[in-house]
């Protein structure tokens, strides 16, 4: 049995807004698979739910006029992996939400719900990072619309005021045509296990595939908060493609990380951990670019 003093179930986004301004203790669940969780281990026991699974508004992906890919909050990561539009412009993103849990988690578990519980680990947030996704925020006041780095406030922290919900995440025309992205997930095995720390880096190489002409390096359980290795990309950024621009990644990362110890991991190896994986996941950008790194 689960410890909930009520559940409301919004029937449109409005409704959930206006949920939410009654009910102001309430918590939004969507796909439930970190809520229940939660009650279950008492942290929510005894709370007021809103649910907004409801809302089908909410839930798929399209491209807009001018080529933003508008991914609605309840799309579940098995329906992005599987989708399209992703597949041809973000594969990225697909690969990164293919390696949640495993496949009942990605049936039940929503791309919003993976960014609103502020987690560091969250296996959609570095890619994100680097495709330096918006996320679209709806209100009592309307919508506003807030970079994702500025999303994350603190740790299980997001900027989500009174009476409001994620309703999608954007990602802009110029933020994917010409890019390839990899995403690596280290963990201690490899389904139904959270993150020791993750790492997406996009590249967008020159027509002859031998200058960085611009590069995006996301990291999750890098800092108590996802985040983005801006130091590394300026450095980098105009540089051949080479090993030595490779082992320079793997040096330069080490400013813009700072990790903890923590159970999992200790701060040295997920240094060790930011700076390799930084350097593979590059060569495997570089290889989806149609790029080469002699060796
Ligand atoms: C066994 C197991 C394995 C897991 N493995 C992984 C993993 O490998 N990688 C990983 O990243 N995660 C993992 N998770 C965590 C979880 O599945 C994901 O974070 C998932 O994306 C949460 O989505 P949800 O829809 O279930 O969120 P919910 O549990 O419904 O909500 C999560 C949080 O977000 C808020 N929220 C949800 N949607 C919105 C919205 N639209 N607007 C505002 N607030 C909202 C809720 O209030 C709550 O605070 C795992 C969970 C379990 C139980």
């Amino acid at each position: 049995m689960y410890d909930i003093k009520a559940l409301y179930e919004a029937d449109s986004v409005q409704h959930a807004v206006q949920l939410l301004l009654e009910h102001p203790e309430a918590v939004i669940i969507a796909g439930g698979s970190d809520v229940l969780i939660k009650i279950r281990e008492g942290k929510l026991a005894g709370r007021e739910l809103i649910s907004i699974y409801g809302l089908d508004e909410l839930r798929g992906i399209r491209k807009e006029e001018d080529g933003t890919i508008r991914i609605g909050s309840l799309t579940s990561f098995r329906h992005i992996t599987a989708d399209p539009i992703i597949r041809k412009h973000l594969s990225v993103l697909g690969e990164a939400v293919d390696m949640v849990g495993g496949p009942q988690i990605r049936s039940i578990g929503t791309i919003g719900g993976n960014t609103c519980n502020g987690v560091t680990s969250a296996d959609s947030a570095s890619t994100l990072f680097s495709l330096d996704a918006v996320i679209e925020i709806t209100g009592p006041d309307g919508i506003r619309l807030v970079p994702i780095e500025q999303f994350y406030l603190g740790p299980g922290k997001v900027d989500l005021r009174a009476g409001e919900l994620q309703t999608s995440i954007l990602i802009a025309k110029d933020s994917y045509i010409g890019y390839k992205g990899h995403y690596i997930k280290y963990g201690m095995r490899n389904a139904m296990e959270i993150a020791t720390t993750g790492c997406s880096v996009n590249v967008k190489l020159s027509r002859d595939k031998k200058t960085v002409r611009d590069i995006r390096i996301g990291y999750g359980v890098a800092g108590p908060v996802p985040l983005r290795a801006r130091h590394t990309e300026d450095v980098i950024r105009g540089c051949a493609v080479s090993a030595e621009t490779r082992s320079r990644i793997g040096e330069e990362v080490r400013e813009d990380v700072h990790p903890r110890d923590s159970w999992r991991a200790a701060k040295d190896f997920r240094e060790h951990l930011c700076s390799t994986m930084a350097m593979r996941a590059f060569t495997e950008a570089v290889r989806k670019s149609g790029g080469e790194i002699d060796d």
